[in-house]
């Protein structure tokens, strides 16, 4: 065991207080029989997760409470009995007098190794942790854009990627084999590769906008792209978006997506949905010791309902050898600071910056994508 992993399971992580009672009002609003109070609780629970500041810092000194938008009196009430005791039992007294306990149970197990807005913040900040800072993160690598089912442009992407301080960055809109984020066609590639060479032409030395795709992992570990197709983009994601509730072993199939020449990075590994799903069950160590000989990069997914990988099996990634992409997995501008929540896992996994393929200047990452196997002599 590493000093990282020593720190991520003592008690700077147990101080993810907002995670805790985030948590507890996710149980209470499975708990309900109203459709409204469910919603309510849920409404809740996603409002304290994305505060920025932990709930112990919230209390004045006078012990009043300030006013949280989305906290009703039902749910300060959980806030207080864990903030006092680290426990609600007013959660535990509802889950009791609902049959719901074994799916709550279920779902508690599917929160593991999130981190709440609160959290990530604190990481980011607190430097005795290692790995990267928010000031060596040069390029995201993964976000959509109205080519697929993100709403900015390619020109919105790039001017808030500038703004944000990015040298480069990569819009990744879904490949057509998946229909239901609105893939793009071929065709439509060819238009959109245009669009972003408008953008570059407008940018000149300052920003290199990429176009990437993410492309579809099927059942097999097959691509929705062709040879031919893949080689049109700059960077190909492959990311798994069926069989994610499955619980057979898909090794097989993730070492395939890996072993597609075509493929940079393995886009959010698992496909986990916070509360909600497991995602791929594999032999994670055989899939990183395949990625880490191929250089293929491991994706560290930001967006905070996916956090895929997570810091707990990102050491793993990080003992085979494995590069990694830290990526916000934005559908709108705002959300390309969810790369932050990538940034915190890397840090609790202890990843050095060297390691993090969008901290490398744009030629190495150029390089790297033209000839992957470059990086392994290094
Ligand atoms: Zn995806």
């Amino acid at each position: 065991m590493t000093s990282a992993d020593m720190a991520v399971q003592g008690p700077r992580i147990y101080a993810d207080v907002n995670a805790v009672v985030g948590g507890y009002l996710r149980d209470l609003a499975f708990a309900q029989s109203s459709q409204q109070k469910m919603f309510g609780y849920k409404r809740a629970a996603a409002a304290i997760f994305a505060l920025d500041t932990p709930l112990t810092d919230l209390v004045g000194a006078d012990g009043v409470w300030p006013q949280i938008p989305g906290i009703g009196p039902g749910s300060t009430r959980v806030i207080r009995e864990v903030l006092e005791t680290g426990a609600s039992p007013t959660v535990e007294q509802a889950i009791e007098q609902s049959d719901r306990r074994a799916d709550i149970e279920r779902r508690r197990q599917l929160r593991r190794h999130f981190l709440s807005r609160a959290e990530v913040r604190r990481v980011l900040s607190d430097p005795s942790f290692g790995g990267p800072t928010i000031e060596q993160y040069l390029g995201d690598l993964q976000m959509h854009s109205e080519w697929s089912d993100g709403s900015p442009t390619v020109q919105d992407i790039a001017d808030a990627c500038r703004q944000r301080g990015y040298q480069y960055s990569a819009v990744t809109d879904h490949s057509y084999g998946l229909k239901i984020a609105g893939g793009m066609s071929m065709a439509e590639a060819t238009e959109q590769r245009k669009a972003i060479d408008d953008v570059n032409a407008r940018c000149g030395n300052q920003f290199r906008l990429l176009q990437g795709i993410e492309a579809n992992i099927d059942a097999t570990g097959e691509l929705d792209l062709t040879d031919d197709e893949a080689a049109a983009f700059d960077v190909v994601l492959a990311a798994p978006h069926s069989r994610l509730r499955r619980s057979e072993d898909q090794t097989d199939r993730m070492l395939a997506a890996v072993a597609h020449p075509a493929v940079r990075i393995l886009a959010h590994p698992r496909g986990r949905i916070t509360g909600s799903r497991a995602g791929v069950i594999a032999n994670w160590d055989a899939v990183f010791t395949a990625a880490a000989e191929r250089c293929v990069a491991i994706e560290i997914d930001g967006d905070p309902s996916r956090q895929d990988l997570d810091h707990s099996l990102a050491a793993g990634a990080l003992e085979a050898g494995c590069l990694f992409a830290l990526d916000s997995d934005a559908h709108t501008t705002t959300q390309l600071s969810f790369t932050e929540t990538a940034l915190a896992h890397a840090r609790l996994a202890g990843i050095p910056a060297e390691r993090i393929v969008n901290c490398w200047p744009l030629d190495r990452l150029l390089a790297w994508l033209s000839n992957p196997l470059s990086e392994r002599r290094r």
